[in-house]
């Protein structure tokens, strides 16, 4: 029998809703062909045959499970509960997010596809799709702000040496929210043979009910491992928080776990949760940085993968309920933390998950020896280093 990867619990129960957030508020013609992906969702995420796929690829092409490591140093040089490490860094391309890529572009298939479209702002999502879209033969678009392609250019040589088209958007001020209007735009226009594979646990229904399913492999595998090596469940699950999908794939198999805190870090330059005020962006609602125009504020934070001015409606929703806890850490922290894992357990960190090891760093000291902490580390730190050479050598 395979398994569905995924749980039930909490999620939307009405078009996507969790509490007030989410829904989808988007033209009639592009509600048309969300309500046609939603509907596959729904008949293939419980299918054997679909499960079997997906858990085939997830073990022989991400090479999942990825191990739970006792961060043995960093517990000793912290003091206080033991600090646990999720390795999402050791997928195949290095992060998380291909294990989202891998479950949409097997649906895609399923539709009859012909065709795979993304947006990406930092490049990492473009890349995990052009993996994907190579890996199955799909010839792929990738759209992105033009800023973003000069910022990132060796992320746009990576995507065309799998095979992608890279296509730079000008319009707008060139950054990611103006790469999703013309996804979107290419979506409606061309749904009968395109699918557009969407990145992180936001967008309108069915996007984060969907990216939040195939994410909630990394909270299956914890919760068995954690359970074999301490005989209990931890006191808390701590991941960074950009749109999202990283957390929700972290938490979701604890969420019906009232024991465990669940906490979310964000970048204190891009706040979302923290600062931000119930708003419809990107035609779904959650708490957003918005201007007195209602309009998404621009953000930075150093952690480019982290730098989103809204957050995944379920998100909200746990804020709101108080199920779950988010917190901010600054950029310099991050930094810190960064270094600090380096150093003592050899793992260079992304610099996005680097925020969940500052938290559960402060987080730690504040608790018993005897408890257990699960930092989610979402990716790995490669594609930074560059980035934290020219930060050290700035000063
Ligand atoms: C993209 C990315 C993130 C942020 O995205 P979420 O959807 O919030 O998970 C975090 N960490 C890494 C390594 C990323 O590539």
């Amino acid at each position: 029998m395979s398994k569905s990867i995924g749980t039930g619990v909490s999620q939307a129960r009405e078009a996507g809703m969790f509490g007030e957030f989410g829904g989808s508020y988007v033209p009639e013609d592009l509600q048309h062909v969300l309500a046609k992906i939603a509907e596959a969702f729904d008949r293939y995420k419980d299918d054997p045959e679909f499960n079997k796929e997906l858990r085939g690829y997830m073990k022989d092409y991400v090479g999942r499970a990825n191990p739970l490591t006792f961060a043995k140093n960093l517990t000793e040089q912290v003091g206080g509960a033991k600090i646990y490490l999720k390795r999402e860094d050791l997928n195949h391309t290095g992060a998380h997010k291909i294990n989202n890529t891998i479950g949409q572009i097997l649906l895609a298939k399923r539709l009859g596809a012909k065709r795979i479209i993304a947006e990406t702002g930092a490049g990492q999502h473009g890349v995990a799709t052009a993996t994907v879209a190579a890996l199955f033969g799909l010839p792929c678009t990738i759209y992105m702000g033009k800023y973003d392609t000069e910022r990132q250019a060796l992320n746009v040589f990576r995507m065309e040496l799998l095979g992608a088209q890279v296509v730079p958007v000008e319009k707008g001020q060139g950054r990611l929210k103006d790469a999703v209007d013309v996804a979107l735009e290419d979506l409606v226009k061309n749904h009968e043979s395109t699918f557009y594979l969407l990145g992180s646990a936001v967008g309108p229904h069915p996007y984060p009910t969907m990216v939040r399913h195939f994410q909630s492999i990394i909270s299956e595998e914890s919760k068995a491992q954690i359970l074999e090596k301490e005989g209990r469940l931890p006191a808390a699950v701590v991941a960074c928080v950009g749109g999202g999908s990283n957390a929700i794939g972290a938490f979701a198999h604890y969420i019906d776990e009232p024991d465990v805190r669940l906490i979310g870090v964000e970048p204190a330059e891009a706040a979302s949760i923290a600062e931000g005020v119930p708003a419809v962006i990107h035609g779904f609602k959650c708490y957003a940085l918005v201007d007195e125009n209602n309009q998404p504020k621009p953000t930075y934070s150093i952690a480019a993968g982290l730098d989103y001015p809204g957050v995944g409606p379920e998100h909200s929703y746990l804020k709101a309920s108080g199920r779950g806890e988010y917190v901010t850490v600054t950029g310099k922290e991050a930094l810190d933390a960064f270094l600090t894992l380096s150093k003592v357990e050899g793992i260079i960190p992304a610099l996005e998950s680097s925020h969940a090891v500052a938290y559960a760093m402060k987080l730690a000291k504040t608790l018993p020896k005897n408890e257990s902490i699960i930092v989610n580390l979402s990716g790995r730190g490669d594609k930074d280093v560059e980035q934290v050479f020219e930060m050290l050598h700035k000063q």
